[in-house]
């Protein structure tokens, strides 16, 4: 998969899957521009760009800062998200908002305005960053599943309208990543290595899925190489849809 000449942003992209995505995507030849709240903490020798997508201005900005830099967009993985945790009881009205507003609109806001850019392309394709959680019914993640059900049904959307004009749009579902997310997470149980432990042997492979196994399969989606390829969402979760399995 080379990708000499090919302009990305990777939002996201200064931790765990986007930070992978951006550092296989740069390795692979691509010149690469991550979004983030965090730009500092990009990978080396990629652009980094200050960038909140749950503000339709600071993406606006940063998406013209990211084309200016690299000289155009190819290229959008919008893969910037939070977690939820809990039933529909555990989040209030403001929590919904500001998880869907990350989530859901904050790939909206960064399509629509990559959109120009992308026009001009002769291999543009979005990538979201999906999830199993879209179509697993996983206890306690009720706002968390439903802003990837969106992201899952947004693509399918995005892949239609956009079809004529040779912008392909996919996603990936990756299962339970073993990225800076799940540590956090791990690291409010009572005994995290315990609980590492109890997780990993809940997966169909036996193991967590890697961040480079997801970046992987976003590259290979993002490349020339999968040009007939549109609106697909591509599991990397170790089995876990093909056994009709589930998370805990
Ligand atoms: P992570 O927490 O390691 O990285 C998330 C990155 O997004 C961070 O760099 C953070 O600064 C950035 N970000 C958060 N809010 C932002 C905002 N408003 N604007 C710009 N950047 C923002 O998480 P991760 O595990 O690498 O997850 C990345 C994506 O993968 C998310 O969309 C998540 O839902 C999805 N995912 C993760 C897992 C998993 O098990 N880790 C599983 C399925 C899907």
């Amino acid at each position: 998969m080379e990708f000499a000449g090919i302009k990305a942003i990777v939002t996201g992209g200064a931790s765990g899957i986007g930070a992978a995505t951006a550092a296989l995507l740069q390795d692979r030849g691509a010149d690469v521009a991550v979004l983030d709240l965090n730009p500092d903490q990009a990978p080396a020798g990629v652009k980094a760009v200050h960038c909140d997508v749950s503000d339709d201005a600071s993406v606006r900005q940063a998406i013209d800062e990211a084309a200016q830099q690299l000289g155009g967009i190819d290229v959008v993985v919008n893969n910037a998200g939070v977690g939820a945790q809990g039933t529909i009881e555990a989040n209030d009205d403001d929590e919904w908002h500001r998880v869907f507003d990350i989530n859901v609109l904050g790939m909206v806001r960064v399509s629509r305005a990559a959109l120009p850019y992308l026009r001009r392309s002769s291999h543009a394709a979005i990538v979201n960053t999906c999830s199993v959680a879209a179509t697993a019914g996983l206890p306690q993640r009720a706002l968390y599943s439903a802003t990837k059900g969106a992201v899952l049904s947004l693509t399918l959307a995005m892949a239609a309208d956009h079809l004529q004009e040779g912008i392909r749009v996919n996603c990936v579902n990756p299962g339970t990543a073993d990225t800076p997310w799940i540590s956090r997470l791990l690291a409010t149980a009572p005994d995290p290595a315990a609980e590492r432990a109890a997780l990993e042997a809940r997966q169909p492979h036996g193991r967590l899925v890697s961040p480079e196994e997801v970046a992987a399969a976003v590259v290979y989606l993002a490349s020339p190489l999968s040009g007939s390829t549109t609106g697909v969402d591509l599991a990397v979760d170790g089995g876990m849809q093909a056994l009709r399995l589930r998370p805990r």
